[in-house]
């Protein structure tokens, strides 16, 4: 038998498929140097009592108290990092003007790197604080803050993407805020992925640069095609917008005479490395260009309920072969919790569904077969966002990395309304999804090293 670093044993709760969560009751979790998940063993396991009696005394052993549950930890496939210092304002006015007069100016000040600082370490502490062990970050156009995020990312554990933003058309971006032009904007978009290749190196839980066109109509078609080729030559992940609202949906129809999908394709940004966020306009021709390309949705359903004009259909999409995942997209959207997005996914859904304007009868008002339950919200969140990524991360089984929250449901200050001993365990699930607040997650774990550990 092999020498485990840690050992956990507890109830977790892991998606099987979009659909099924499995309850793995009273697991041992045997987790190896390296962070990942080597053994999962069930109580019936032959090999159960011996792992107890070897391990139960020792310092690497930890047991769930009653109350306690594992979960995965969240993956948020949509952060604008230097947002988080405008979170929950000017959500009242169009995303062209939300962009010019509120998020522009805000990201411009992140050349000062005091600045950027105080406001990502707040942030990463804050997602970690929220269940989410991996974040796939927009930076800001500068070279030296972005990659500041990465390696604050790197000190506190977190599992992060971070993309330096590329911005270089006059047209579209205000003078105070853009690449100089669009040489250096793909000079310093290398010399950034060199720079978080060489920090991932002593990274136990990975950093890695991302190639982030912000969306097309803020790059000239130069950039765009440089940053396809840089993502080729260094072999990186690619984020980006696509097909968001109705004015940046015909922005692009307008000036390639086609859609987002298309269009980034042609410049070699789709791929099985590559996350586009909201993507509400898709077509079913750019569902299947998706499909094809293993190219994933970052779903923000927050957000998109201000600034997309429509409501994505998660299940339509899901039926196609997408891969899609859940995204925050702070500072569109106010909360920097998956657990609220997950939630709002579940009521964005229903809505479609059903329709919204009490004018029109019960047969037109709604999109048939939209609906998505909170399970598969759950999926969103972990699952669907390891495979996005194509990373071994999302699910609690073998050969995935151990990275977990630990959710009490019986602290004084945020308890569950759990009242009977033997409550069906996947009510506890849809408990705990619904009413978990940051101050039930006690714990979080990335890699097999503990992030997070919450004491009052
Ligand atoms: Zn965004």
């Amino acid at each position: 038998m092999s020498e485990y670093t840690q050992i956990f044993r507890g109830t977790a709760f892991s998606s099987k498929s979009p659909k099924e969560v499995l309850v793995l009751k009273d697991y041992l979790f045997c987790i190896n140097a390296d962070g990942m998940i080597e053994k999962a063993v069930a109580p019936e396991h032959v090999d159960y009592q011996s792992l107890l009696n070897r391990y139960q005394e020792k310092e690497n052993f930890h047991q769930l108290a009653d109350g306690q549950y594992f979960l995965p930890g969240f993956i948020d496939l949509h952060v604008h990092a230097p947002q988080w210092a405008q979170s929950g304002t000017a959500l009242d006015i169009p995303l062209y003007d939300w962009l010019n007069t509120y998020t522009f100016p805000i990201e411009s000040k992140f050349s000062d790197l005091d600045f950027a600082k105080e406001v990502y370490e707040d942030l990463v502490n804050t997602l970690l604080a929220n269940g989410t062990t991996t974040s796939l970050y927009f930076a800001t156009v500068h070279k030296e803050a972005s990659l500041l995020l990465a390696e604050i990312c790197a000190e506190k554990g977190q599992r992060g993407l971070v993309g330096k933003v590329v911005m270089d058309d006059p047209e579209q971006t205000p003078e105070f805020y853009r690449d100089a032009n669009t040489q250096t904007a793909l000079a310093d978009t290398e010399e950034f992925i060199i720079a978080v290749k060489e920090l991932a190196k002593s990274t136990k839980q990975g950093v890695y640069p991302v190639v982030t066109p912000r969306f097309i109509p803020s790059c000239t078609d130069g950039a765009l095609k440089g940053l396809g080729e840089l993502a080729a030559k260094y072999d990186t992940h690619i984020q980006s917008h696509c097909s968001e609202s109705d004015w940046a949906h015909s922005y692009v129809q307008e000036r390639f005479n086609k859609n987002d999908a298309f269009a980034l394709n042609d410049f070699g940004l789709l791929g099985d490395k590559a996350v586009m966020a909201h993507c509400n306009f898709l077509n079913d021709e750019d569902a299947q260009l998706f499909a094809e390309t293993g190219t994933a949705i970052g779903h923000c359903p927050i957000s998109n309920a201000y600034f997309a004009n429509s409501v994505l259909p998660v299940a339509h999409l899901h039926e196609k072969g997408v891969d899609i995942g859940l995204g925050t997209d702070v500072s569109g959207g106010f909360s920097p919790s998956l657990y609220d997005n997950a939630r709002q996914t579940v009521m964005s859904s229903r809505m479609l569904e059903d329709g919204v304007d009490p004018n029109l009868s019960a047969d037109k008002r709604g999109l048939p077969n939209s609906r998505v339950t909170i399970n598969e919200a759950f999926y969103l969140a972990t699952s669907g966002g390891g495979e996005s990524l194509s990373l071994p991360i999302g699910r609690l089984q073998e050969n995935y990395t151990w990275d977990v929250q630990i959710i009490d449901t019986k602290i004084p200050s945020a308890k569950l309304p759990i009242f009977d001993a033997n409550e069906d365990l996947s009510d506890i699930f849809q408990k705990i999804m619904y009413l978990v607040r940051p101050e039930n997650i006690r714990e979080v774990w990335v890699q097999g090293n503990k992030v997070h550990n919450r004491i009052n």
